[in-house]
């Protein structure tokens, strides 16, 4: 099991982000990468926490521009998500297959259980499983596979990786499937052994990515990728809790996407991370990850824990004031929403291009 961080350590750990040698490195898989992202997922500090911290540090501007730049990739996808909630399902600006490929269902049994013969490729699953981290660029290199290489459906790749991510995140993984095979991209995204070994430390020819970027579109299915499986997943979600609340006070709801330790911390409050089967049952997560958010949710005093919907929750119990973060995979009648904190909260709305957004983020990036 992978160690968690304590608030303490990861306090220590965005403080030690080195913004140079991230972007000197940020694409080799054993480069200076921050892998903060299940903290920025599950809403324990924010891109823009991250972005304060780099700046106080002094570097010179354009220094830190990669790393900021990743940092509103973030963001650019839950703006995208505001502005579409139902892109985990549906394609935002073409369908696979437009093209010609044929596409189909389930995912590569050979993906599944990390033996597509590319080194690169099968010791990044194994991580997956085990740590529930990918790097980025394996990411890159497993989508791609799956969708370009076998023509696979985008929504079951992504549903597999999501179910295995610590840093699960509807938007950027929903919109990264879609943008390498071009359903939210102008061009899909390919990656060859050459690639692969460049980034992944390997020295592999031979294999079925052994190509030129002219023949990997215009190759058939490889063979070993042909088998396909669609897997079930379902989230093991813990016992609820019998619920102590006092209606004189106002009452938080935490979520899978809101652990913030700091909101409105110190203040008397009853607070509640609310597990919503119907969520897991739309978006499932491995056992690892429910145990990384209990372990998150040690941090937050008070808090207690209900395995149930929302609407339940409010017939059973009384309540006073409902307070809750802003998040377009959650509604809660009747709750006053307060906003996520973003890096750029001036620049909102959908963008069609990431370059668009930053564009505008830009201004206000180099007026700090
Ligand atoms: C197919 C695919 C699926 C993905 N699924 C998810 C997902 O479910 N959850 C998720 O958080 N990210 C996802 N990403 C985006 C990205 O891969 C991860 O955020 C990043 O690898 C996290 O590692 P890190 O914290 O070391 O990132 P760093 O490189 O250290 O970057 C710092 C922070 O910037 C943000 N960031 C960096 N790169 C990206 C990016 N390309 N897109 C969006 N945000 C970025 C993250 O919040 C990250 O924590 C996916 C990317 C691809 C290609």
């Amino acid at each position: 099991m992978p160690a968690f961080l304590t608030l303490v350590e990861l306090r220590a750990a965005i403080a030690a982000i080195d913004p140079v040698a991230y972007g000197k490195t940020r694409n080799f898989l054993n480069g200076k990468v921050s892998r903060l992202s299940p903290y920025v997922s599950r809403g324990v500090i924010s891109t823009r926490q991250i972005m304060e911290s780099v700046l106080k540090n002094g570097y010179r501007p354009f220094v830190h521009e990669k790393l900021m730049q990743q940092l509103a990739w973030r963001d650019y996808f839950q703006r995208v998500l505001q502005q579409r909630p139902d892109l985990h399902s549906v394609s935002i600006k073409r369908e696979q297959g437009e093209d010609g490929q044929r596409i189909r269902a389930g995912i590569p049994q050979a993906i599944l259980e990390a033996r597509t013969g590319i080194e690169g490729i099968d010791r990044s699953i194994m991580d997956l499983y085990q740590k529930g981290y990918l790097h980025n660029h394996a990411r890159m290199y497993v989508a791609s596979v799956v969708t370009n290489i076998a023509g696979g459906d985008w929504r079951d790749g992504a549903r597999w990786m999501y179910h295995h991510l610590l840093d699960a995140d509807v938007a950027s993984n929903g919109c990264s499937w879609q943008w390498v095979c071009s359903a939210f991209s102008s061009k899909k995204y390919y990656a060859n052994q050459e690639n692969i070994n460049r980034y992944a430390g390997t020295r592999q020819s031979g294999t079925f990515l052994d190509k030129t970027y002219e023949e990997l579109p215009e190759m058939p299915v490889p063979e070993s990728l042909k088998i396909v499986e669609q897997p079930a997943f379902q989230t093991k979600l813990p016992q609820t809790e019998a619920l102590n609340i006092d209606p004189s006070l106002p009452t938080y709801i935490y979520t899978f996407y809101n652990l913030d330790p700091y909101w409105h911390a110190g203040e008397p409050a009853n607070r509640i991370l609310l597990l919503e089967p119907s969520h897991f049952d739309a978006y499932p997560v491995s056992d690892l990850t429910i145990q990384f958010i209990l372990f998150l949710k040690d941090s937050i005093p008070g808090m207690q824990v209900y395995v149930g919907e929302y609407a339940d929750l409010k017939r059973e119990h009384t309540f006073g004031k409902i307070v809750a973060k802003e998040h377009p995979l959650f509604s809660f009648a009747g709750a006053v929403t307060e906003p996520r904190d973003w890096m750029f909260p001036e620049v909102s709305g959908y963008f069609p291009s990431f370059f668009g957004y930053w564009k505008k983020c830009e201004r206000y990036l180099y007026a700090k």
